[in-house]
């Protein structure tokens, strides 16, 4: 579904992805872990082209969008649902016309359409009784878990996630990582950038360890939290361990 191949991206001088290769197949979670500044986010913004990459392929769906024209970009994008550590909720909507809103306006549904499959993943979101509740009204895992249901609305083919908990209290952790995961099991493809050892070694098919601009190491959990073969591995997981 997915397939990057060499991917750079400097930023003026500051070369912060050096070279990137990596398979996302259909239905597969991804997860990618590493130390600060190695460029988790950066590759996750390449991914959707938020970020234009220096060099290098990114072919979705057998399409190399670093050459689509900015027009078709946007279709793309709408099959690439993101979310972020922040959840950027529109403020000045309720939580029904956060999720309506792009479905409308993009892909053109009714609203009565547009309504229904609303109702259908906040109830999968465990938050149809939110529905008229403004953002500012709700908790951060609440905010969260609207935010990936927005995501959902637009009938993504994949799910890009950057560090999606790390903003939330402790005690909203856990109700976001299981939408998650059952997200996962509902066969979505999803690249997870998360510190969230546990759903990693739980949720993960592949588990892609980033540092310096590179994928230094790709396994499945097992592989990289019980045998990791690369020192730089090694050393990031006995000092977060
Ligand atoms: P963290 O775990 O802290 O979120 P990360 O692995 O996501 O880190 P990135 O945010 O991708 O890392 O940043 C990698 C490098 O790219 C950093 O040195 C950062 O300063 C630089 N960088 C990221 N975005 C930009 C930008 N828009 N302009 C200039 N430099 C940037
Ligand atoms: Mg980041």
């Amino acid at each position: 579904m997915l397939k990057v191949e060499n991917l750079k991206k400097a930023f003026g001088k500051n070369e912060v992805l050096t070279g990137i290769d990596g398979v996302v197949n259909s239905g597969q979670v991804i997860v990618v872990i590493g130390p600060s500044g190695g460029g988790k986010s950066t590759f996750l913004r390449c991914l959707n082209l938020l970020e234009n990459p220096t060099s290098g392929k990114i072919a979705f769906e057998g399409q190399d969008l670093t050459q689509l024209p900015e027009k078709k970009l946007d279709d793309i994008r709408e099959k690439m649902g993101m979310v972020f550590q922040s959840f950027n909720l529109f403020s000045n909507m309720n939580v029904m016309d956060n999720l309506t809103l792009a479905p409308k306006r993009v892909k053109g549904e009714d609203e009565a359409q547009a309504q229904k499959k609303a109702l259908e993943l906040l109830e999968r979101v465990g938050l149809a009784e939110k529905k008229d509740a403004f953002p500012e009204s709700l908790s951060g895992g609440q905010q969260q878990r609207v935010a990936i249901a927005r995501a959902l609305a637009m009938d993504p083919d994949v799910m890009l996630f950057d560090e999606p908990t790390s903003a939330l209290d402790p005690e909203m952790v856990g109700e976001v990582l299981k939408v998650m995961q059952d997200l996962a099991h509902s066969g979505m493809t999803m690249v997870v950038v998360t510190h969230e050892m546990g759903f990693a070694r739980q949720v993960a098919d592949e588990v892609w360890f980033m540092d310096g601009g590179d994928i230094a190491e790709k396994g499945t959990p097992e592989q990289i939290f019980e045998h990791p073969q690369n020192e730089r591995t090694k050393d990031f997981l006995s000092r977060i361990l």
